[in-house]
């Protein structure tokens, strides 16, 4: 019987590790015209201030349409992207496309972009993100850039340099799913960050705990002894949103506020004002 003999499932295991390395290469090799060909999008999911309602401002996600696959989530073709260095143009195009739609926003909605670790570590980054604000008029101030902390762990040394040069462009910086990362706490402890997101994990139903709550709290405590907002992603119901007005979170995000959409869903739910249409 096929089935119970061991050895013929790893002969299939590997063959079908094969197909998967071969797809990879094949996507990657896609992903290599993707910004010519006019493949990559922004999407921008909105950030809401809990206590009254208004709009912060807008997270920039990364979308890529492939000709035959269709939409590809960027947890699956960003990696890829870093394996093959493609990540620094890719990434330079999503900080410039985003801070030139942002600079058309009526002050003071602000935008914030993920950043990957190979960028982070590279060091024409301030340089970059410099001439990009400079080429798209976007005040620094309105510009947040999204690190996880795996991002930061890659190379700590450095990584506190870049830091500080960014930072003195003035450009703020979020610390991203904060809490899922291997040393959370000491993070915080050696580097300046301007927010702290929350990572959705804790706000999925199955985390909905006691446990899960202390940390929460643990969380906004530490926001408020550093002085610096805290924000909640992956908001989904009003009890979510209502409990974290009750506990003092400044900000949140997701799907309950607003799924990542396109500009033009956002401008004509009215939910941004252009600079044009406000003169
Ligand atoms: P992230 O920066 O933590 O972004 C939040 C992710 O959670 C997004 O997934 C968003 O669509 C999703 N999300 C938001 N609200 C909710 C909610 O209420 N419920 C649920 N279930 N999910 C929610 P997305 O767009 O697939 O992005 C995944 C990750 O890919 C991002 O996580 C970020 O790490 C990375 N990424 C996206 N765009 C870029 C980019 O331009 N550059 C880099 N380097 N990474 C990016
Ligand atoms: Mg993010
Ligand atoms: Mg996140
Ligand atoms: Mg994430």
């Amino acid at each position: 019987r096929a089935k119970s003999n061991p050895l013929q499932r790893i002969c299939f295991y590997e063959a079908g590790m094969d197909e998967r390395v071969r797809e990879r290469r094949a996507l990657a090799a896609d992903l290599r015209d993707a910004i010519s060909r006019n493949q990559l999008t922004l999407h921008y999911q909105v950030q809401t201030i809990v206590s009254t309602g208004r709009i912060r401002g807008y997270e920039a996600l990364l979308r890529w349409t492939h000709p035959t696959r269709g939409q590809i989530p960027p947890g699956e073709f960003i990696p890829l992207a870093e394996e093959n260095g493609l990540i620094l143009a890719i990434g330079e195009w999503v900080l410039r496309t985003a801070c030139r739609e942002a600079a058309t926003w009526e002050p003071p909605y602000t935008i914030a972009v993920n950043l990957s670790a190979v960028q982070f570590i590279n060091a024409d980054l301030p340089s970059v993100v410099r001439a990009v604000l400079a080429e798209t008029g976007l005040a620094p101030e309105r510009l947040e850039l999204e690190l996880t902390e795996s991002t930061i762990f890659a190379d700590r040394e450095r990584s506190l340099e870049m830091l500080r040069q960014i930072r003195e462009l003035g450009v703020s910086i979020a610390l991203d799913d904060f809490g899922t990362g291997y040393s959370s706490l000491d993070t915080l402890r050696s580097f300046t960050f301007d927010r702290i997101k929350i990572d959705r994990s804790f706000f999925c139903s199955s985390a909905a705990t006691g446990q899960t709550m202390a940390i929460i709290r643990a969380v906004l405590a530490l926001g408020k002894s550093f002085g610096i907002p805290v924000v909640a992603e992956g908001i989904e119901t009003y009890d979510q949103l209502s409990m974290l007005n009750a506990e003092g979170c400044e900000e949140a995000q997701g799907f309950l506020l607003g799924h990542p959409v396109t500009m033009e869903d956002i401008i004509r739910k009215g939910q941004v004002a252009r600079v044009e249409e406000a003169a």
